[in-house]
């Protein structure tokens, strides 16, 4: 493969932009190498600047489940931007938009949009701190929750990668109001409420991991946690930035049959435009400004742009009742294939996935926390990375990223992501 253009362009970006990215993991840091700059993408293709064509794994992030320049949807921005960018005004289409979301979702009354997944999980924890008046929170190392002050506390992919789990400019005040439970460790998080009763607002969790790898709940590991919530007057928030839309009409709730109190959304409910959302049940939502005492705006939340093109994803999923099997399908396909072909190679591993949520740990025991994903051989992950890049093939450049399948990719795609790790496990 040829870097070439890429490179240029990269060496061009980092003089005027910090490490020449605008988000830290695009920058290849935990691989190493250049990063590649894409040129345009389609369905579940990537096309760089130096001509090469990569079969798409990361997807956005996790916002592309139906693949890139999804038709229905960039027509709706098309459509939309005709008429104006941003009003500052309310517009109908919020309001479809926050039906459309509030019949999918369960447990949920109203919906406020905002601009990205970071927003949407700091105005959770502010709204559950406002509702509760307590000020504590509990949250999961390795869990990510966006880059606001609470949550830099052993957040997961990015920061793990750099090994610098605490950032330098979140104040000791901040962080002492955040707790660090341990993933699926209900013993560990009984303890925290034991020693800091009455203190604790909310519990926040992504109800499958996947700022850590993938990793799924251990049985009832969550519904342990909604009964605790109960006793102690503490709101559970489910982050699901990544599984919201993803994993089920309904999301994790709807999967594991687990009441959250508010929800976070963020990544497929923006259809790859710049949205993020909570949702509770009207008694919380009314705490809100302007209604309530809790404040919270955006210039541009609720976005026309943004709107129109989550309305087009979201429409789509609900209509088209074959969507989560089909991805799941697909995504147990690639799981068995890699297994059996890492296996054949003699390959140390482990596979993590639920539903189009998969990723591969180069690990020897089972990856349930983020101790065990720490475990996993980094170089082999690098080798992998780089080898499975000259066969045509991106997936996150780090060893804590999950991989989102879409469903744009077809089984010889898929055969094809099979054949090349084959490949490349021979000389791991
Ligand atoms: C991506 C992500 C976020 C942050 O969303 P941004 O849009 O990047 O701010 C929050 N929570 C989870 C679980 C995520 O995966």
């Amino acid at each position: 493969m040829i870097y070439k253009r890429s490179s240029a362009l990269f060496s061009e970006a980092e003089r005027v932009i910090p490490g020449g990215v605008n988000s830290p993991v695009r920058a290849f840091k935990g691989v190493g190498g250049t990063p590649i700059f894409v040129k345009e993408a389609k369905g579940a293709y990537l096309f760089d600047e130096d001509g090469n064509t990569l079969i798409d794994y990361i997807n956005s992030w996790g916002p592309m489940i139906l693949g890139h320049a999804y038709e229905p949807v960039v027509n709706a921005v098309i459509e939309k931007a005709k008429k104006g960018t941003s009003f500052g005004m309310p517009t109908e289409i919020e309001t479809k938009i926050a039906e459309l979301a509030v019949s999918m979702v369960p447990h949920i009354d109203k919906i406020r949009f905002v601009n990205s997944g970071t927003e949407a999980c700091m105005s959770a924890v502010r709204l559950a701190r406002g509702f509760t008046k307590k000020d504590k929170i509990v949250k999961f190392s390795g869990c990510y929750h966006g880059h606001s002050d609470s949550f830099l506390i052993q957040a997961g992919s990015g920061a793990s990668t750099f090994g610098v789990p605490n950032s330098p400019g979140v104040t000791q005040g901040t962080a002492k109001d955040t707790l660090l439970a341990k993933y699926n460790d209900i013993e560990n998080v009984k303890a925290l409420i034991a020693s800091n009763t009455d203190e604790i607002a909310c519990i926040i969790i992504e109800p499958v991991a996947g700022n850590m790898g993938c990793i799924p709940p251990k049985d009832d590991f969550l519904k342990k946690l909604r009964t605790l919530c109960d006793a102690h007057n503490i709101l559970l928030i489910f982050d699901e930035v990544m599984t919201g839309f993803r994993l089920a009409k309904g999301g994790a709730q709807e999967l594991f049959d687990v009441k959250a109190d508010i929800v976070c959304f963020g990544k497929v409910i923006g259809g790859g435009l710049p949205v993020g959302a909570f949702a509770a049940r009207h008694e919380i939502m009314d705490y809100l400004a302007p209604i309530g005492p809790v404040y919270q705006a955006g210039t541009l939340s609720g976005n026309p742009l943004a709107m129109a093109a989550g309305l087009a994803m979201l429409t789509e999923l609900n209509t088209d009742a074959e969507i989560f099997n089909r991805l799941e399908e697909k995504t147990s396909y690639l799981h068995k294939g890699m297994a059996k072909v890492l296996n054949d190679n003699n390959v140390v591993h482990t596979i993590n996935r639920v539903g189009s949520m998969i990723s591969v740990h180069f690990a020897e025991d089972a990856v349930i926390d983020f101790d065990t994903a720490a475990n996993g051989n980094n170089d082999t992950f690098k080798a992998f990375f780089h080898g499975m890049l000259q066969q045509g093939i991106y997936i996150a450049p780090s060893a804590f990223e999950t991989w989102f399948i879409a469903d744009a990719l077809s089984y010889k795609d898929l055969d094809k992501t099979i054949s090349a790790v084959n490949h490349v496990a021979k000389s791991l």
